[in-house]
């Protein structure tokens, strides 16, 4: 570079400035003059530099790239991403769960894997994690669980038995808490794990005929995982190491992909399926609904400022287009809602114009003001309207991803079916998926989990919580804590 290469510095007003190391003095040695508005501008920024954490997936890292179809699922649904031969650009964010947003990468938690897809019907988000299931059926127990996963309110600690604590007075968790104490509750990196919409969505075809729906990315990686102990020594030496590794993979051009398969189950199949498919604790056993392939997830380009293009990026499930639609799945239904009420909290209600949440194809919405608007609004500002403004059109885009409900307004639990039990499916992982060394490794994560601090009555709890999952290993666990 040549020193003529080299730019001026200048404020943010874009006027030059004089000086990058002297604040304005009288005289060399006196007092800082208040109109030095250039150092009271770097000061005044930097005191704003930091907006809050998300809450929950606050450690992230993300990458863009874009997802080919490489099969025919129209049968299924008319969503333009998904027609043959379609190509969409994406945006990914992987993330880690509890953790602020200095955390180490490699704690054991469960992965965010999020993924925004730019079509030319709007952006269609999916946020979902690197598991099939979750701790939850209802959202009123959501922010106590994510209260109990976090710090205390008296010393500012994480704490053991305040997480199972909530676990064992949750028994819905026991299949993502298998899954979590697993060998999947640590990925060698985020290019080695899964990604699930886990919920289940609805897809509609160009007929109009409705079918639910599982997201299955499968890593083309394949799964790899780190022991508790590379976890542990990893998280004291580089808290960063999953960030590092998405970063420097594609860096060097080593773009990591995914493999999309869906399960598809009919829509009358639902109603009386063994289980309420609906019921984000439990999967659709691959026996009864195969996954199909679809199509390509590829990473190609890291972020060029990880503030603005990652940070700043807000992924929120209620983004379907057409030909997918929400399913009656009570968690996704609250999150239709949470999402976008968080991002409006933390980056201001204009934050769908940030340029890495902006739709690639044109808005036409009658949205106006609010703090940070970036785009014109320009005339007629109301609807209906005579004066030419955009119209819906609900002959080409009709309310189609739809279901009928019909009852008394109630609080209450799911109406419960022949096999809706909470340990029938991680008693399945345990005894049936995982082999002798992966229940080894799970016997030992849980031991060593429940010896970090849990208190005797909670304790008690989590072995009856283990034997109900499976016998052998409740008696293992027991046998583990006591020695
Ligand atoms: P299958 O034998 O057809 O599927 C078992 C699946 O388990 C594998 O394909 C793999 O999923 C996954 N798996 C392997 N090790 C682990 C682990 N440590 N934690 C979580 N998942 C793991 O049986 P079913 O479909 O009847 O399911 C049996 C159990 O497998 C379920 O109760 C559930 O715990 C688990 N599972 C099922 C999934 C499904 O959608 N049916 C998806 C993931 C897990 P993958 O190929 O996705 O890596």
């Amino acid at each position: 570079m040549k020193d003529s290469d080299i730019k001026p510095t200048t404020n943010d007003a874009g006027m030059p400035v004089s000086s990058d190391e002297f604040s304005l003095t009288v005289g060399q040695d006196g007092p800082i003059l208040f109109h030095d508005h250039y150092l009271m501008e770097q000061m005044a920024n930097f005191n704003r530099e930091m907006i809050p954490d998300r809450q929950p997936h606050a450690k992230g890292s993300g990458a863009f790239g874009h997802f080919e179809v490489t099969a025919d699922v129209s049968a299924y649904t008319k969503a333009t991403l998904f027609q043959p031969g379609a190509k969409t650009d994406v945006l990914a964010r992987f993330s880690t769960v509890a953790g602020e947003s200095g955390s180490p990468d490699t704690w054991r938690d469960v992965r965010g894997f999020a993924l925004k897809f730019y079509t030319d019907e709007g952006n269609y988000d999916m946020v979902g994690n690197n598991t099939p299931v979750f701790f939850l059926r209802d959202a009123m127990k959501f922010q106590d669980f994510i209260h109990s996963q976090k710090r205390r309110a008296d010393n500012g600690l994480r704490d053991n038995d305040m997480q199972w604590d909530f676990w064992t007075l949750s028994p819905e968790t026991a299949h993502q808490v298998t899954i979590l104490m697993s060998d999947r509750g640590v990925p060698r990196s985020y290019r080695h794990m899964n990604g699930y919409t886990s919920h289940a969505y609805m897809w509609v075809n160009s007929e109009g005929e409705r079918f639910w729906v599982k997201y299955h990315f499968k890593t083309d990686q394949g799964i790899e995982f780190l022991t508790q102990e590379e976890a542990d020594e990893i998280a004291g030496c580089d808290a960063d190491y999953h960030r590092r590794d998405l970063f420097n993979a594609i860096k060097e051009g080593n773009n990591p992909s995914w493999t999309l398969q869906v399960q598809i189950m009919p829509f009358a199949e639902a109603e009386n399926y063994r289980f309420n498919p609906f019921d984000l604790t439990k999967v659709w056993p691959h026996e009864d609904y195969p996954p199909m392939e679809v199509g390509k997830l590829t990473l190609t380009r890291n972020p060029a400022d990880f503030y603005t293009e990652i940070e700043q990026a807000a992924f929120e499930p209620n983004n379907m287009v057409p030909g997918i639609g929400p399913s009656p799945d009570k968690m996704l239904l609250a999150r239709l809602i949470s999402y976008s009420d968080a991002h409006r909290a933390r980056l201001g209600v204009n934050y769908k114009q940030i340029p890495v949440n902006r739709p690639k194809c044109p808005v036409h919405s009658y949205s106006k003001g609010g703090t940070m608007r970036m785009d014109n609004v320009s005339d007629p500002v109301y609807k209906p309207n005579s004066k030419g403004g955009p119209q819906a059109d609900p002959e080409r885009y009709p309310e189609d991803a739809v279901w009928s409900a019909d009852g008394k307004f109630m609080r209450s639990a799911y109406t419960l079916r022949k096999d809706d039990d909470d340990f029938i499916q991680p008693g399945t992982l345990v005894r049936e998926v995982m082999n002798d060394a992966e229940r080894d490794r799970l016997v030992a994560n849980v031991v060593g989990h429940l010896k970090g601090g849990v208190s005797d009555p909670v304790l008690e709890r989590a072995l009856e919580y283990w034997r109900n999952i499976d016998k052998d290993v409740g008696a293992r666990i027991a046998k583990g804590v006591k020695e």
